[in-house]
C-alpha cells in the first residue's frame, strides 16, 4: 500500500517562516498528483516532509497505513528526484545507477546489474552507461537521475521540478514519458512544479498551493472550471483568467458599458464591489467594434498560428483574449467584446467563487470572424 496521507500537517522554519500550513491531502495508491503553486508557496517542504528530510512540526504524515513521522527517508520505501538531478560526477552512469540501489536492496551484485540494465534501456541511455554526467546533455542527466530512481523499486517516486533545466521541447518530450513511465510502472507519484501547464497535462489531480496552504485539490478540469477561489482561477488557464472589479446595480453586474445580468447575484446589495472574471478563450472579440457589448482597443497582437493573442486596452488594464486565427486585429484597432453570461465567474471581496463558469449552457464559445 503506497496510499500518501498528510493530517494537519505544518512545517515552520524557525518561529516565524510559515514553510507549509495545515497541509491535508490524500494521495492514493497508484495515483500521479502534481503540487503547484508559485515560487515559495511550499512545493518543496511539502515534498521534503513526505520523504523525510523535513520535519513536520506539527500534524502526521501516512504511507500506507503507518504512520512515517519518526521514520528516517530511507526507510519510507520512496525514490526522490531533485530540480539539479544530484548525480555523483566522478562516477559512471552505471555507478551512479547502481549507487541508487545500494542502501535499498538485498540482491546479488548479478542482479543490480541487470536490473542497471533494464531501467537504462527503458530509459533509453543503454548506450550511455560508461559515460560520466559531464558527457551527457541535461536532457541524459534528467534520464539518469530518474533512473536512479527507478532502479529502487519505490512505492512512492517525489520529483522536485525535474523539467526545469530542460528546453521546451525535450520538457514537452518528458512530460509524456514521465506519463508514460507512472503508468507504466504504477507508482504513486507526486511532482512539483511551478508551470501550471505542466500541471494540467501531467496529473491524476492537481493540488494548488499558495502562502503554504492547499487551495484546492481537484483534476485538472474540476480546478480550470470551479476553481475555489480568485488565486486558483488566475494561476489555472493561460493566458490567466481576466479579472477586474465591479459595483452591482439591479443585480448587474458591467463588464466595460456592457450590463450583464447574473441571478447568482441575488443576495448582493447594490452597491456593492465584485471582482469579475473571464478567461482569455471565452472573450467574444469582434472585428466590427460595434458588435458586442464593449469596445476596446487592441495593444499587441501575439499570432500563434492557430490562434492569436490580443492584448486589449480595457477596464484600465491589460485584457486578453484568446482568439481563433481568423480575428486578426491589428494593433491600435478598435475591436467589439462579448462576454458570455455562463462564462462569466464572480469573486467576492476575500476571493472566494461565488459563480464558475457553465460550458454546457454556450453553444459556441470559438469566436469566428465577423466580417
Ligand atoms: P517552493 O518549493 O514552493 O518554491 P519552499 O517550500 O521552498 O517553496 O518554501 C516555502 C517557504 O519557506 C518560503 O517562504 C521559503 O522562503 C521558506 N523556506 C524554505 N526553506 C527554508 C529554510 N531552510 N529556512 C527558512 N525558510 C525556508
Ligand atoms: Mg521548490
Amino acid at each position: 500500500m503506497s496510499r500518501v496521507t498528510l493530517t494537519d500537517v505544518t512545517k515552520m522554519y524557525g518561529d516565524d517562516v510559515i514553510g507549509a500550513e495545515d497541509i491535508n491531502f490524500r494521495i492514493q495508491d497508484g495515483e500521479f498528483l502534481i503540487l503547484v503553486g508559485p515560487s515559495g508557496c511550499g512545493k518543496s517542504t511539502t515534498l521534503e516532509l513526505i520523504a523525510g528530510l523535513l520535519r513536520p512540526t506539527s500534524g502526521e504524515i501516512q504511507i500506507g497505513d503507518s504512520v512515517v513521522n519518526d521514520t528516517p527517508p530511507q526507510d519510507r520505501d520512496l525514490a526522490m528526484v531533485f530540480q539539479d538531478y544530484a548525480l555523483y560526477p566522478h562516477k559512471t552512469v552505471r555507478g551512479n545507477l547502481l549507487f541508487g540501489m545500494k542502501y535499498n536492496t538485498d540482491l546479488p551484485a548479478s542482479a543490480q546489474k541487470e536490473k542497471v540494465e533494464e531501467v537504462a534501456s527503458l530509459l533509453g541511455i543503454a548506450d550511455l552507461l560508461d559515460q560520466k554526467p559531464g558527457q551527457l546533455s541535461g536532457g541524459q542527466q534528467q534520464r539518469v537521475a530518474l533512473g536512479r530512481a527507478i532502479v529502487r523499486d519505490p512505492d512512492v517516486f517525489l520529483l522536485d521540478e525535474p523539467l526545469s533545466n530542460l528546453d521546451a521541447k525535450l520538457r514537452t518530450q518528458m512530460r509524456a514519458e514521465l506519463q508514460q513511465l507512472q503508468a507504466e510502472l504504477d507508482v504513486t507519484m507526486i511532482y512539483v512544479t511551478h508551470d501550471q501547464t505542466e500541471a494540467m497535462t501531467m496529473g491524476d489531480r492537481i493540488a494548488v498551493l499558495n502562502n503554504g496552504q492547499v487551495q484546492q485539490v481537484g483534476t485538472p478540469s474540476e480546478v480550470y472550471a470551479e476553481p475555489t477561489n480568485e488565486f486558483v482561477a488566475q494561476f489555472i488557464g493561460s493566458p490567466s483568467m481576466n479579472i477586474f472589479t465591479t459595483t452591482i446595480r439591479g443585480k448587474t453586474i458591467r463588464a466595460g458599458n456592457a450590463p450583464v445580468q447574473l441571478d447568482t447575484l441575488n443576495e448582493y446589495a447594490d452597491g456593492e464591489e465584485l471582482r469579475v472574471g473571464i478567461r482569455p478563450e471565452d472573450v467574444i472579440v469582434s472585428e466590427d467594434s460595434t458588435q458586442g457589448n464593449a469596445v476596446a482597443s487592441v495593444s499587441v497582437v501575439e499570432n500563434l498560428g492557430s490562434e492569436n493573442i490580443l492584448h486589449l486596452d480595457f477596464a484600465n488594464q491589460d485584457f486578453i483574449a484568446k482568439v481563433d486565427e481568423r480575428v486578426y486585429p491589428s494593433n491600435g484597432d478598435e475591436v467589439g467584446l462579448r462576454f458570455p453570461e455562463p462564462l462569466i465567474y464572480v469573486f467576492d471581496n476575500e476571493g472566494r467563487t461565488i459563480k464558475t463558469r457553465n460550458i454546457d449552457a454556450v453553444e459556441q464559445r470559438q469566436p469566428r470572424r465577423q466580417l
